[in-house]
């Protein structure tokens, strides 16, 4: 691939200044493989809001079909919670993933070796955290039709439906068995078929599918008990596959137990387009105070490399510059956490300039 066309989002609160660091980080990666970069900057999410009176305009979301990936960095805040659901910021992220038909979104959860004392989890069990959330994305809980809200006060309904047609399980289900072939060879599809009719579906598509990918070990799990095991036994799992509702809350268990959620990227990807973002939202506590840590975002244009430019090996070289950033002990108030001995703490921008040092070093 010689020429990337990339439609950058920063979004609100602390996106633009994660992306911002990401973008260097993008650059440095397009000028070492000799790739020539296209970047588009749009407004989203509540920046959308104000400049143009929608989360996401019909011209941004036919851009993002267009373009080789789209960067996002996160939406959402206080001052646009008020509005009505469909003039919601996050209303406008659904609406980017629906329309680019990303339905598999990839969150790698791995531990780095010198963080595992800033983890909660007791360090033996923290250190095998090592496995990837396959999250199906647009369909499910967040998605399902009808939906609404409806009644007077004092006999008010809420309403969400939990639908998922067998293609659409199929899909998601192929993708993770192929991700756990190039892995340890392990899937654990989660889900609730004790319960849920949609689930028993889920369960009994996914295991079709295991007659296609016999080399891989397929297992199944009821998303209670995964909620427990990735904290009692994290070292069990290899690639997790799951309903959007349960991936979107097992994925922000699994960030935690990694350190932080500021140290999880993701892609998500569809049949022609992909998309990039730190699974973490705007944090509108720490926007604007240079404290976030954008190593998630950092580590999602990592993802970018791999998947849309196919250079796994650029990707692997970001990664371990990342690695070797936290090995020498800098750290962003997030992950100050455990033994702080020989760290030190910095914010965002040094934390991009590090990176980038590690990464002209090698
Ligand atoms: P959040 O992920 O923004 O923050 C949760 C906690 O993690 C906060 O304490 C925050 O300070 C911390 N945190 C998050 N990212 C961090 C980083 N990079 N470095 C250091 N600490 C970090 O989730 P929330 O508080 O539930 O939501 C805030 C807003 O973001 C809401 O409007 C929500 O809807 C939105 N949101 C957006 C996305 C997205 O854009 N993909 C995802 C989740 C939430």
């Amino acid at each position: 691939m010689s020429e990337l066309a990339i439609l950058v989002t920063p979004g609100d609160g602390i996106g633009p200044e994660v992306t911002r660091e990401a973008l260097r980080v993008l650059q440095w990666g397009a000028d070492e493989a000799g790739i020539r970069l296209h970047l588009e900057q749009r407004d989203f999410g509540g920046a959308s809001i104000e400049a143009c009176g929608v989360p996401a305009t019909d011209e941004l979301l036919k851009r993002a079909t267009e373009v080789d990936a789209v960067l996002l960095g996160a939406v959402g805040g206080p001052k646009w919670d008020h509005l009505p659901r469909d003039k919601r910021a996050e209303t406008g992220l659904l609406s980017l993933r629906s329309a680019m038909g990303v339905y598999a979104n990839l969150r790698p959860a791995k531990i780095f070796a010198s963080l595992v004392d800033a983890s909660p989890l007791r360090a033996d069990l923290a250190a095998k955290v090592d496995y990837v959330v396959v999250r199906e994305l647009i369909g499910g809980l967040y998605f399902g039709e009808p939906r609404g809200l409806s009644g007077a006060l004092g006999a008010r309904t809420g309403i969400n439906t939990l639908r998922y047609h067998e293609d659409e399980i199929r899909r998601i289900g192929r993708r993770a068995f192929a991700l756990a072939r190039q892995r340890k060879k392990k899937l654990c599809s989660v889900d609730k078929a004790n319960v849920l009719e949609t689930m028993q579906l889920w369960r009994a598509v996914v295991s079709e599918l295991a007659n296609e990918f016999a080399d891989v070990a397929l297992s199944h799990m009821y998303v209670d008990n995964c909620a427990m095991q990735l904290v009692l036994d994290p070292g069990q799992f290899d690639v997790i596959v799951c309903e959007n509702l349960f991936g979107d809350i097992l994925s922000d268990e699994a960030s935690a137990t990694t350190g932080s959620i500021g140290l999880l990227p993701s892609a998500s990807l569809g049949e022609n387009s992909a998309l990039y973002e730190p699974i973490h939202g705007s944090a509108p506590d720490l926007a604007g105070q240079d404290k976030a840590n954008p190593l998630a975002a950092i580590m999602s244009v990592a993802m970018l490399f791999a998947h849309t430019a196919r250079r796994t090996d650029i990707a692997a070289r970001i990664d371990s510059a990342v690695a070797a950033v936290l090995a020498d002990g800098k750290r962003t108030s997030d992950l100050l956490r455990g033994s702080q001995a020989g760290t030190t703490r910095v914010g965002t921008r040094q934390m991009g300039d590090a990176v980038l040092a590690k990464l002209a070093q090698h």
